[in-house]
């Protein structure tokens, strides 16, 4: 997807902050942070909504990716969250799937 911004950061076109990657998933900083540590985890290949998410191995990977990541950043013991905005009343803005790895401060719930 050429007009894709986080297919621009799997080509490369885009230069993220880079956390992590493997053959299938990347993961980058946020741009506008909501917490000290927040971390999006993508699918290399283009699914635009988590409603398109249909390979249950990339599905666990993405959890377990993202598993591994709050643990590297120290989160583990504390906390943190894990959030998927889908679509339009989910508040999604970036039509890449995008797990947010969101923790290092106490979280409120509900959410807004
Ligand atoms: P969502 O609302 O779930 O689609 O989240 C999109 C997220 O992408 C937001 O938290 C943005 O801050 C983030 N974002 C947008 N542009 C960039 C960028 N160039 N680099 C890193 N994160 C970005
Ligand atoms: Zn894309």
């Amino acid at each position: 997807m050429t007009d894709c911004l986080f297919c621009k950061m799997v080509s490369g076109e885009i230069k993220p902050d880079l956390v992590y990657e493997n053959g299938r998933i990347l993961a980058f900083r946020d741009i506008n942070p909501q917490a000290p540590v927040h971390v999006l985890i993508i699918p290399k290949q283009h699914v635009a909504t988590m409603n398109e998410l249909s390979d249950p191995i990339l599905a666990g990977e993405l959890l377990l990716v993202t598993q591994k990541i709050a643990e590297l950043e120290g989160l583990s013991e504390d906390g943190y969250r894990i959030v998927v905005n889908c679509n339009w009343d989910g508040g999604q803005e970036v039509y890449h799937l995008h797990l947010h790895l969101v923790g290092g401060r106490r979280l409120t719930w509900p959410p807004g």
